[in-house]
């Protein structure tokens, strides 16, 4: 059978005019999402609270660019350090990269602030607020009704409201937290560069979890582009098993089954949240989140064939 090659021709978030094709990703569920939600938790506690930690004064990391001053576990840098801070980031480059050549993009769907904002904290507010994929769709194609108009509002402050926060805990890395707390306590005038800064920051995270989202990923993360360079033969990526799974077929209940074990049921599609389908092969927008592996091991279980069509390997 000639396979089908015509997913090389376009991308799934941009149709044929060249506009945006709003991704809606289906509630993921399952084993790898509990645990990365679990994962999460503690991602977010430390994310949080780190700006508040200080030994002897010192906080335990400090970004002050304006200043010249950085400070990592403790230890401070200053801008004649500055080779060896240099040095340290050079190492940590070469980490990442050797990392990501045998590990893949686990850093991605696991450690990476924007997939855990997005899935963990904005995501989860729009499916409580709004549904799950299907009625968010109907919601944004009806008509602007009291609940939606209700929706909507309700969604868009949550959303600004965790920008706000968000923006705040970065902004304290780099300025530190007490020169924080004196621009949100003191009157604007005497911080106006600070106010602005808050302002912009708010601003920036809002417009990405609201409508940029998942284009962060294809299009503005050097990591991201990266990838194609980054991965060889044996790093460990989430594929789809082709020898097993092909060739694709609808599964008839107490029909003997003589094609691969995919039932193309399109699930691993619905719930991905950059619109791919793994099937195709490895490609740069997997942000390796694991909701594929999750919802193909489930539609294995519901039709009793084994699991792990879709894996890490
Ligand atoms: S979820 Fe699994 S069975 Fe369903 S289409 Fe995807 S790979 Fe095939
Ligand atoms: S292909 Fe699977 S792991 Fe990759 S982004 Fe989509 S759902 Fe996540």
């Amino acid at each position: 059978m000639e396979s089908d090659e015509s997913f090389r021709d376009s991308i799934a978030t941009i149709d044929k005019q060249g506009k945006r094709v709003w991704i809606y990703a289906q509630k993921p569920f399952g084993k790898l999402y509990t645990l990365r939600t679990y994962a999460s938790y503690i991602y977010l506690v430390i994310f949080f609270s780190l700006p508040f930690i200080k030994i002897n004064g010192d906080p335990f990391f400090l970004f002050n660019i304006m200043e010249g001053k950085f400070v990592l576990f403790t230890m401070v840098f200053w801008p004649q350090d500055f080779f060896l801070f240099g040095l340290g980031m050079m190492i940590f480059v070469l980490f990442v990269a050797l990392f990501t050549v045998v590990f893949g993009r686990v850093f991605c769907g696991w450690a990476c602030p924007q997939t855990i904002f997005l899935e963990m904290i904005f995501r989860k507010i729009e499916y409580w607020i709004e549904g799950d994929a299907s009625y968010q769709k109907k919601l944004n194609n009806g008509p602007w009704t009291k609940e939606k108009i209700r929706k909507k509002i309700t969604k868009n402050v949550l959303f600004f409201l965790a920008s706000f926060v968000i923006a705040n805990t970065f902004l304290s890395y780099i300025i530190g937290i007490d020169k924080l707390f004196h621009i949100m306590t003191e009157p604007i005038q005497n911080h106006l560069g600070g106010f602005i800064a808050i302002i912009a920051f708010t601003g920036i995270f809002y417009g990405v979890y609201v409508r940029f989202r998942e284009q962060v990923c294809l299009v503005v993360c050097p990591y991201g582009r990266l990838q194609g360079v980054l991965l060889d033969r044996d790093s460990v990526v989430v594929a789809y098993d082709y020898k097993r799974g092909e060739q694709r077929g609808k599964f008839h209940k107490n029909e003997k089954r003589s094609l691969g074990d995919c039932i193309d049921c399109h699930q691993c599609v619905k719930v991905c949240p950059t619109g791919i389908d793994i099937r195709n092969g490895t490609q740069l927008e997997c942000v390796n989140c694991t909701a594929c592996i999750d919802v193909c091991n489930h539609m294995m279980e519901s039709v009793g064939l084994p699991k792990n069509l879709i894996r890490y390997d």
